[in-house]
């Protein structure tokens, strides 16, 4: 804290969602950035210790709604980079832990106000052009929930550091809350710039030191991410990004004693592995690294007979199809009441035929691309498999069509099965694809419980119901099923300061990212006890011999 004087975090509010209707001068500004961006081919290097580091050895970046369109190449981080950026990292953390809360909170207040206006079309375009977001979906990700993650985060971790043991007379207990004894590794996710942002800003916040490991396929905010973070003051060393190979970066760093935590969120399948890996170097290590995980789902939406049927339609088209359903909150499997399917069925068909796909850059486009060539494989593969399952354990399917040849398009999508288990009723896709059961209208409570032992996952879910003795039903059988619950909403779109977020089961270790909870684990208090007046003698009162 500080050394003369006790300063407080500015309170935060959360940024405004701007509209970019048409003839608005933030769409007019959006649009010169877009095409801007579109016509540079940037060489994006490593950042180690303050230094953009170039290797030769290049991966490319394109739009996955026009895959021939390369917005340039990165430099793919050599082992020599690895070690080179953990020991920048190493050398950066005694100056940076030791730095007063308010120069390290100063960073990251400059940042969020940068952001506000000087980064907001550069992070909102890069997230558009190389990860396939409209306009509204990067706005409330690079934008809006960046913002709330740097200033809710200062005001959090403001909170805990006020948080202190009690005294007795002669006695003054404090906590001190230490970063960690060692440095962070950060590995994002392709999905939300916002995300990866904060892998990073929340450990370095605390005084922790960070080696960033963006997801390959969202490199142009990441890029962009770390210019912030320089125009912000950030001091060199205290955050250094490799992109490279998963495996070879993330298993070169996984393994160095010097590793304090892991702040992950991405696929369950990469989490495992990086927890085993945690596992078998724990003899190595120097301490126990903090191992924090947000991960996959399967996200939920259950409606009981007395549901608004009218409600319940939009919030599955909104929820299953914004940004492609690549949204670990995105409602991928629903439950439905047969006396509301007919009214649901005809407004998913509506949206369905209405929503248009296509190059986020015209504004009309409700969705663009899924993310790489992989996605798309897999997505057209579940879509396919699906139509040849009509008769077998699939009902019908709703929209279904997808094509590559531009961009990596899916449509948008609904398998309806009569079999409550069918595989996409319970494994993730991460794409455009709802898998939908309509229920016997007077089973609710058996739905209730087929919803929470179908699938692992446990992130969000939602209840749809006019009865209250239903919704308090489902929120009882549905504890553990979901992280974050939603009554009558869409479960996507948690914001910052308001819904925490983050699941359990096989979703990940819930530690709610934008939460004091997250801003805990880079933290390891030390407690100090000082003794105002401490004793001149050895013996005890008892010692002393009885009154004859
Ligand atoms: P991913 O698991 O493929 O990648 C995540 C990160 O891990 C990337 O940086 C990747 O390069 C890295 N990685 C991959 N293999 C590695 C290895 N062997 N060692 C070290 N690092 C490695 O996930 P993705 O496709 O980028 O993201 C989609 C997934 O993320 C979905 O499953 C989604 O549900 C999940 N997600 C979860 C949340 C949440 O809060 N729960 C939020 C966003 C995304």
């Amino acid at each position: 804290m500080s050394h003369i004087g006790r300063s407080t975090i500015p309170t935060p509010q959360n940024e405004p969602v701007r509209a970019y209707a048409p003839q608005s001068p933030e769409r007019a500004r959006i649009q010169a950035e877009l095409d801007r961006q579109a016509g540079l081919e940037l060489e994006v290097p490593l950042r180690i210790n303050g230094q953009a580091v170039t290797t030769g050895k290049f991966e490319d970046m394109v739009m996955p709604h026009r895959h021939s369109h390369r917005l340039g190449r990165v430099h793919q981080a050599t082992s020599e980079n690895v070690t080179a950026a953990i020991a920048a990292a190493e050398a950066a953390r005694p100056a940076w832990a030791a730095l007063p809360f308010e120069e390290r909170a100063a960073v990251f207040l400059r940042a969020a106000t940068l952001l506000q206006e000087r980064f907001r079309d550069r992070l909102n375009a890069s997230t558009m052009l190389n990860q396939s977001k409209t306009v509204h979906q990067a706005e409330i990700d690079s934008a809006c929930e960046l913002v709330d993650f740097f200033t809710f985060n200062l005001h959090f971790l403001e909170r805990i550091y006020a948080e202190q043991p009690r005294s007795t007379p002669g006695v003054w207990n404090r906590s001190e809350y230490r970063p960690l004894d060692g440095f962070v590794f950060a590995a994002s996710p392709f999905n939300f710039t916002s995300i990866a942002a904060n892998l990073c800003a929340a450990p370095a916040m605390c005084g922790n030191t960070v080696v960033w490991k963006p997801g390959p396929t969202a490199m142009l905010s990441a890029h962009y991410v770390m210019d912030l973070f320089e125009a912000a003051g950030l001091p060199p060393g205290v955050i250094n990004m490799v992109p490279g190979d998963p495996a070879t970066v993330g298993g070169q760093i996984m393994r160095d004693p010097k590793l304090g935590g892991v702040h992950f969120t991405g696929s369950t399948a990469t989490f495992k592995l990086l927890w085993r890996q945690v596992a078998e170097n724990l003899d190595h290590y120097a301490c126990y690294p903090r191992v924090v995980g947000e991960t996959g789902g399967k996200d939920f939406v259950v409606a009981h007979p007395s549901a608004d049927a009218q409600a319940l339609g939009i919030a599955l088209l909104r929820g299953a199809f914004e940004y492609q359903g690549q949204k670990c909150s995105a409602a991928s499997r629903a439950y439905i009441p047969s006396n509301l399917w007919p009214q649901v069925k005809a407004i998913l068909e509506g949206g369905i035929a209405e929503m248009k796909v296509g190059d986020v850059r015209d504004f009309s486009n409700f969705m663009g691309a899924v993310i790489d060539a992989r996605a798309y494989a897999k997505h057209s593969g579940a879509i396919e498999a699906a139509k040849k399952a009509v008769g077998q354990g699939v009902v019908e399917i709703l929209g279904g069509q997808h094509d590559d040849r531009e961009g990596w398009f899916i449509h948008p999508t609904v398998i309806v099965v009569d079999d409550p288990k069918y595989v996409t009723m319970r494994e993730e896709l991460f794409g455009p694809i709802l898998t939908l059961y309509v229920y016997p209208e007077a089973e609710f409570e058996d739905t209730l419980e087929l919803c929470d032992q179908t699938s692992p996952y446990g992130l969000t879910g939602a209840i749809f119901a006019e009865e209250r003795s239903a919704v308090d039903l489902a929120v009882q059988k549905l504890r553990f099923a979901a992280g974050n619950f939603y009554v009558n909403d869409k479960p996507t779109g948690a914001v910052v300061g308001q819904q925490p977020f983050g699941g359990t089961r096989a979703s990940g270790t819930n530690d709610k990212a934008g939460s004091m909870w997250n801003l805990l684990r880079w933290l390891s208090p030390r407690t100090i006890k000082e003794n105002l007046a401490p004793p001149h003698a050895w013996t005890y009162p008892f010692l002393a011999a009885d009154e004859s």
